[in-house]
């Protein structure tokens, strides 16, 4: 069988977090790496995940291709860029509620779209193209329309383009930009993933309906909206399935979840064209990730063995 590739395009961050006596371990993490993690955990052998983004020529970025060629996940699309840093976030803890500090206004990541020859030939070179709306958030608008213009291509040739609005108002210059920019990615892709309460709360709507039909109406195919312990409502060319989430025993993390479930629906999905099985799969998936520390659950707790 030929190799088919996923390539996944955004930021991955340095992630710092309390292990006790002030002492901080570090990881690596971002929405579009975390998604492309769980695509390689849960994908056949003969996919190849890759990763977009842009790094810089410290001992760090070397580390976190290190971190990602180790993960199984391709890295010779990987631009670095004389001079430059990748992005970093601190988790912290405080009455066992956790906030986030992030210095990334300067990242590497920020320029990944700054070279549209690059663009093109990653996206070319995919099967599968998946980003989000932190992806388009970071980016300054001229590149965000250099990777949608080569999105919207790759939808015309008929891949598989897949968009997670992952909504962050806080990288955004203003909710005019955001709204536009995020609607320009659902209406340049096939499949859109939102997560209901980020829609609800930066969107305005009312019901899973109302969110169905806006992506619907911006000329998305197909939409899977995410609701938490709720589970996920599909809508696959016009027909509607509903499927609940696992019951989970304790909820120790939910860092993640919407990513890892994107990641484990997909492999489904491309492997067998059943969004209500993939769905399913993914919810088991999920509820292992959220019963589990961090964002990135080694492929051994996830359950797979069964699954395939
Ligand atoms: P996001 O992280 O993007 O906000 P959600 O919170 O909707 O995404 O969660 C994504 C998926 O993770 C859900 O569809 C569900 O399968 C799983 N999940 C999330 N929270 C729970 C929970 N408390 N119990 C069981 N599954 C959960």
């Amino acid at each position: 069988m030929s190799a088919r590739r996923f390539l996944s395009i955004g930021e991955c961050m340095v992630e710092l977090s309390q292990a006790g006596d002030g002492l901080l371990r570090k990881g690596f993490a971002g929405d579009t790496f975390n998604t492309a993690w769980y695509a390689r955990a849960c994908l056949a052998a003969d996919w190849s995940v890759d990763y977009f983004t842009a790094l810089g020529d410290d001992a760090m970025s070397d580390e976190m291709v290190a971190f990602i060629d180790k993960s199984g996940i391709g890295t010779s699309l990987i631009r670095r860029i004389r001079g430059r840093t990748p992005g970093l976030y601190m988790i912290n803890l405080k009455d066992g509620e956790r906030s986030f500090s992030y210095w990334r206004d300067n990242s590497a990541a920020r320029s990944l779209a700054a070279d549209p020859d690059r663009v093109r030939e990653a996206v070319e070179s995919a099967d599968v193209v998946y980003f989000s709306g932190i992806t388009l958030a970071i980016l300054p608008r001229e590149d965000a329309a250099t990777l949608l213009a080569e999105i919207r291509r790759a939808k015309a040739a008929g891949k598989l383009v897949v968009f997670d609005p992952n909504i962050r108002p806080r990288l955004w210059a203003s909710y005019d930009v955001m709204h536009t920019t995020i609607s320009e990615g659902a209406r340049s892709s096939v499949l859109v993933m939102p997560s209901f309460d980020d829609e609800a709360a930066h969107f305005g709507d009312d019901s899973i309906d109302a969110t169905i039909h806006r992506y619907k109406a911006l000329g998305a195919v197909n939409i899977v909206v995410k609701n938490g312990a709720d589970g996920v409502r599909l809508n696959f060319a016009g027909e509607e399935t509903f499927v609940p989430a696992e019951k989970v025993k304790k909820v120790v993390d939910t860092t993640s979840a919407g990513d890892s479930f994107n990641g484990a629906f997909l492999s489904r999905y491309l492997e067998t064209g059943d969004a209500p099985a993939a769905a399913r799969f993914a919810a088991g998936v999920a509820a292992r990730v959220v019963s589990e520390h961090g964002a990135l659950v080694v492929k051994e707790k996830l359950g797979l063995s069964g699954g395939r």
